[in-house]
């Protein structure tokens, strides 16, 4: 998300050689001659190659490192002993510009490293491994008892260069094959947690089109595969002119949204400039849970939606059977800065509008480099404390960073910015920026063109 800035607090010395020192020594590096026909230069990339690896290593006790005396300062002040560690791993994201998922794989990555696998630690560390093969030995022995995992470790051996030139695939392999035969009941007991991870995401795919992935048991995720063909061969047999990978989808949407051409009772918004609406501008949409879309597009849904005809190039359209309501609310921005204008609410829940205007706003989580949806609108400064119900004070957030916030010596406060601005301050006092995406037509216009008053409208669909 654009503004969002990293720490703005030094970083503190260390005895013997600091990060800046070696980034110094780095900077310094070009690349050598290329007289021999580039041999040297292949050196230089694999000796940096063996650098990354084992900055990698150096980053797992750091990380290691950090998790303790975070756990030791949370202690001191009396945090209960089952909730050590809060907000740790959402500070190595910060800290690492990762999302605040990938900042608690990279804690138990390091953790594993450290006090469970030294061998692989120590294959990291000379380049022997990368941090990519190392993730994978950590995450396919994840279901053993430390005990076993330490044996396992041992029996692979990967710093004795065991597994020099072995691809992603062999080292899989390898590692289940030892974790399996050490410990064959895991097995089972990995199968029962992997159940509960299951579930269902979206992700943008090109050309205004979207993966709606599930991941689930097997034995479902066959069930509904199976459900699915034989439905499409059915209604195919039957004359259907329909490929049968479009049956698929097709009946996939109608039974989940319990309509033919899938979207009912649900409301979707579209957010655009005016221009782009009722002039025919070329200035792309925002469609909330997925991205930008082509401002054609947009305008051929709406007019499909609108009047059930002339919709021939949304995909899916021409087969839905009603028409959908289409709600226009206006979005206010200040001219220059692309900012939303701002509305106030007494109440603490915030109320259906300006609940619409945050999520418009904010379009995914507000914590830097996180891009999940947004699950929760909180109080930047709670409620409790003062904080009152307003857009300043309002932000989405997805559920994982509503709850690190939460989390003692963590804040967030609102901050003066060309948009809605945010300071998150995490225990250790270093503070991160977020600032609110820019609308439609608010980047590449407002260089060109100054206006006031209404300068974009969220439109809502909804079938009758
Ligand atoms: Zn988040």
């Amino acid at each position: 998300m654009d503004g969002k800035q990293g720490p703005d607090v030094a970083q503190k010395a260390e005895s013997g050689a600091t990060v800046a020192d070696v980034a110094r020594l780095l900077a310094a590096v070009r690349p050598c001659d290329d007289d021999d026909g580039g041999a040297g230069l292949i050196d230089q990339l694999r000796g940096l190659e063996d650098l990354k690896c084992a900055e990698a290593a150096l980053q797992a006790r750091i990380t290691v490192a950090f998790d303790l005396a975070q756990r030791r300062a949370q202690a001191r002040s009396g945090v209960p002993a089952a909730e050590l560690g809060a907000g740790v791993g959402a500070q190595i994201a910060l800290a690492r510009r990762e999302s605040p998922a990938r900042g608690g794989r990279l804690l138990g990555l390091a953790r594993a490293l450290v006090t469970e696998m030294p061998h692989t630690l120590a294959a990291l560390e000379t380049g022997e491994l990368n941090e990519w093969s190392a993730t994978l030995l950590v995450r396919e022995t994840a279901c053993l008892p430390a005990a076993d995992r330490c044996a396992v470790d041992e029996e692979l051996a990967a710093d004795a260069g065991t597994f020099d030139g072995a691809g992603d695939r062999a080292i899989i392999a390898a590692a289940r094959t030892a974790a399996y035969r050490r410990d064959p009941r895991s097995v089972t007991q990995r199968a029962s947690h992997a159940a509960s991870e299951r579930h269902v995401c979206l992700r943008p795919a090109p050309d205004t089109m979207c993966y709606l992935t599930a991941l689930l048991p097997v034995a479902e995720g066959v069930a509904v595969h199976a459900a699915l063909t034989r439905n499409a061969d059915a209604v195919r047999s039957a004359g259907d002119p329909r490929s049968r990978g479009q049956l698929m989808a097709d009946a996939l949407v109608e039974r989940i949204t319990g309509t033919a051409g899938g979207i009912s009772g649900i409301e979707i918004q579209l957010v655009m400039t005016d221009r782009t609406l009722f002039q025919g501008n070329a200035e792309p949409a925002r469609l909330p849970g997925y991205g930008i879309v082509p401002a054609g597009w947009a305008r051929t849904l709406i007019r499909g939606a609108d009047t059930g005809t002339d919709s021939s190039d949304v995909p899916g359209a021409e087969d839905r059977d009603q028409p959908m309501n289409v709600m226009l609310r206006r979005l206010y921005t200040a001219p220059s800065t692309g900012e939303l204008v701002a509305m106030d609410s007494k109440a603490r829940l915030f109320p259906p509008g300006l609940r619409r205007f945050l999520l418009s706003r904010d379009d995914t989580c507000r914590t830097p480099y996180c891009d999940a949806p947004i699950r929760h609108l909180d109080h930047s400064i709670p409620w409790r404390s003062g904080g009152t119900t307003n857009q300043a004070n309002g932000a989405g957030l997805c559920e994982a960073c509503n709850h690190t916030k939460e989390a003692p010596g963590w804040s967030a406060h609102p901050r003066p910015g060309p948009r809605h601005t945010l300071q998150l301050t995490t225990p250790t006092g270093h503070s991160y920026h977020s600032t609110a995406p820019p609308p439609p037509g608010t980047e590449g216009e407002r260089r060109s063109r100054q206006r006031t008053g209404p300068d974009g409208g969220s439109v809502a669909l909804r079938p009758n």
